[in-house]
């Protein structure tokens, strides 16, 4: 029988990785005390921040949420949620419902941001663009971004994992995405009406998520977004996953080499920020995605009343 290393007791999991077995109230512990390690490392947070925290209602958002309301009185910040109701039928809602559950359990202020308000949900959304994600991406850069802001935090803190953030740098170095790779950061600090945008999950791994949220018995929405299959990141992460299985500790291993070794030499001149025309955000152009995204989809749903009429 394993027996976790602090208090050799039975041990509830077994870390590969790190060649350490843990009971749950350790596990609960380490994990919470690498969040906390990361935070620092990467200047996440300062004392007085107000931090609002991107709860989706999945696993990974869940565990960060109740982390950080173990953290908060350590790290001297205080928290606010913010969730964004993207409208996809047979999803969102529950979603919303759990991420709200949650805010309330912890007493935590909170907003939900309905995508109706703006006129559509990311299910009208479909054929605008090559994915519902790459529109439904947009949407949440967008009003994340702009909501906390708003609600007056300094940070926004979002639940992408060790895994995530290796997916993404995998599908990046396969496009030759040099811009990608120069921008993905675990810390990216406010500039031109963005807010600091931080992952204070990035050293951990998906699994480990999951297991916080089970051992404290965390609800979670456990199904997929309908528009997840087929996704490219659900190879990548099989794809690490082997890697990981044979070689534990080679995810890790990845995300400090391209940290410390690989991204300091990726030279890319982002040009300045500018401000859309129309809404006044920051923008790559003169009209932002986020608009252009919204005129796309008043023309596509015009359209379609017209041929209702016809
Ligand atoms: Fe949005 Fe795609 Fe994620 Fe669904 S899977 S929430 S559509 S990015
Ligand atoms: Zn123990
Ligand atoms: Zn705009």
């Amino acid at each position: 029988m394993a027996v976790c290393r602090v208090c050799r007791q039975r041990a509830a999991v077994r870390l590969k990785y790190a060649n350490l077995a843990l009971c749950k109230q350790h596990f609960i512990e380490y994990f919470e005390r690498r969040i906390f390690r990361t935070i620092k490392k990467y200047n996440m947070m300062r004392e007085g921040d107000r931090v609002a925290v991107a709860v989706s209602g999945g696993k990974d958002s869940v565990a960060l949420l109740y982390a950080l309301s173990s953290l908060r009185e350590k790290l001297k910040v205080e928290l606010m949620g913010i969730t964004i109701d993207l409208g996809i039928k047979g999803y969102s809602e529950r979603c919303v419902q759990i991420a709200v559950r949650h805010y309330e359990h912890l007493s935590i202020p909170y907003e939900v941001v309905d995508v109706r308000e703006y006129g559509f949900t990311v299910d009208e959304l479909k054929g605008l663009r090559r994915s519902p994600c790459s529109a439904c991406g947009v949407i949440k850069r967008y009003l994340l971004n702009k909501v906390s802001r708003e609600m007056g935090a300094r940070v926004l803190a979002t639940g992408h994992n060790l895994d995530d953030f290796l997916a993404v740098v995998l599908q990046a170095y396969i496009r030759g995405d040099l811009r990608l790779l120069s921008k993905l950061k675990p810390s990216l600090p406010p500039i031109d009406g963005l807010i600091a945008k931080v992952k204070p999950l990035v050293e951990t791994p998906e699994k480990d998520a999951l297991l916080y949220v089970l051992l404290r018995g965390l609800e979670y929405m456990e199904e997929e977004c309908p528009y997840a299959v087929g996704a490219t990141s659900i190879e990548y992460k099989a794809l690490l996953n082997q890697l990981e299985d044979k070689h534990p500790g080679i995810k890790l291993q990845m995300l400090r080499a391209f940290l410390d070794r690989i991204q300091p030499l990726i030279t890319y001149e982002e040009p300045p920020l500018a401000i859309c025309e129309k809404c006044g955000e920051p923008s790559s152009g003169s009209i932002c995605q986020f608009c252009r995204l919204l005129e796309l989809s008043r023309t596509k749903l015009a359209k379609n009343r017209c041929r209702k009429l016809n």
